[in-house]
């Protein structure tokens, strides 16, 4: 046990003086070990380790430093992370470095989401972008997925996932098999919410990403890392029930607390009195002033006041950031949610601070780069 503790100790390090190259290089050695608590016999042993496995290098863009140690910088071109994002009928794949770079992306259009058929649109457009982007020189950490569901981050296999329909598909198995590359597969929200708080300047203690979507679902980072519960389900806030009388859920349950707010959910309410196609339609409806339109979006707008005050009750971040599609793309939802911040207590008190997600589109797929990234440091020799 101890000998798996100390081993552990080390991969972690080894991955935070990493990162702290990334973020803050150049650095210097004394500088890594007094921020990181170290002694200067354990950076020294830690940078040389990175040197030698060639993830950092010396920079020498104004010439080598006679006599001085040089300092240090992520050798961005060497590592490559392949990152793909799942979503309904898209499949988005990018090559992304060291640094959080995205070197080459690419959006593809999956007429089905039956699982095999993903799998052979993923391999076939990976072995396209890494044959022409990337020249042999690089190191591939391998690939790392995000996709709506509940996911096992272990063995990569999608539990549950009711936007495509999946059961216990063992995803991470079936596309290492097709590509041969190492994969790790996680919940694009929980992927979201590390990718926040890793490229945030301000850190944050403990940080929440909220999403409004298809479906509503919360993702808490606390030390740097994903919370995720004794069975990876925490965060799945859209299922807790606000009244066992309201309407069905996709779960099966009554009255979660996304049969107020989901899309679907709105359109459906929107539909028994009007034929409405689209949340775009439903939007213009209440910005031409139809009062029943107005009353639906504000009904689901104070309905996701209330889950950022439970939020707070629960997990009492310092900091939850907003996203998802009913916020990210229409700004009139997300307007009106930022006019009910003030009814969040902690907001109110200044003890919180509420912002839309930085990242947006590409929050996902930057999680998945850091994903696949940390788990390849992580089981270097
Ligand atoms: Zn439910």
């Amino acid at each position: 046990m101890v000998v798996k503790n100390q081993e552990y100790i080390k991969q972690q390090n080894r991955r935070e003086v990493l990162e702290m190259i990334i973020r803050n290089g150049p650095i210097s050695k004394s500088i890594i070990a007094k921020k990181m608590n170290m002694s200067p016999t354990s950076s020294t042993r830690i940078v040389n380790y990175l040197l030698d496995s060639k993830l950092v290098v010396e920079d020498i863009s104004n010439g080598p430093n006679k006599g001085k140690r040089n300092l240090l910088l992520p050798n961005k071109k060497r590592i490559v992370n392949i990152c793909i994002e799942i979503d309904i009928d898209t499949v988005t794949i990018a090559l992304i470095n060291l640094k959080g770079e995205i070197i080459s992306e690419a959006r593809v259009f999956a007429a089905t989401m039956d699982a095999s058929k993903v799998v052979q649109v993923i391999s076939h457009e990976v072995k396209l972008m890494t044959e022409k982007q990337l020249d042999g020189d690089e190191m591939v950490t391998g690939i790392g997925i995000a996709m709506p569901g509940i996911i096992n981050p272990s063995t990569g296999t999608v539990k549950v996932s009711t936007q495509f329909n999946w059961k216990d598909v063992p995803l991470a198995d079936m596309i290492r098999e097709a590509t041969d590359y190492d994969v790790k597969v996680d919940n694009e929200l929980k992927l979201k919410a590390l990718a926040e708080n890793h490229y945030s300047i301000r850190k944050e203690s403990s940080l929440v990403m909220v999403g409004f979507g298809n479906g509503v679902g919360s993702a808490l980072i606390t030390n740097d890392d994903i919370y995720r519960g004794s069975s990876n389900a925490s965060g799945e806030i859209g299922h807790i029930t606000l009244d066992p009388m309201g309407p069905r859920c996709t779960c099966g349950k009554y009255g979660c607390l996304q049969t107020y707010i989901a899309k679907d959910f709105l359109l459906s309410d929107a539909r028994k009195s009007h034929d409405i196609e689209s949340m775009e339609e439903l939007i213009e409806k209440a910005q031409l002033n139809e009062q029943w339109a107005i009353s639906i979006l504000d009904k689901a707008v104070s309905y996701m006041i209330l889950t950022l005050n439970n939020i707070v009750r629960i997990y009492n971040p310092s900091a939850i950031y907003v996203s998802g599609i009913l916020i990210e793309n229409h700004r009139y939802i997300h307007e009106k949610l930022e006019n009910g911040y003030h009814e969040v207590d902690a907001f109110r008190n200044g003890d919180l601070k509420i912002e839309l997600t930085q990242l947006k589109d590409e929050g996902a797929l930057m999680g998945a780069s850091l994903m696949i990234q940390r788990h390849y440091i992580e089981h270097l020799a």
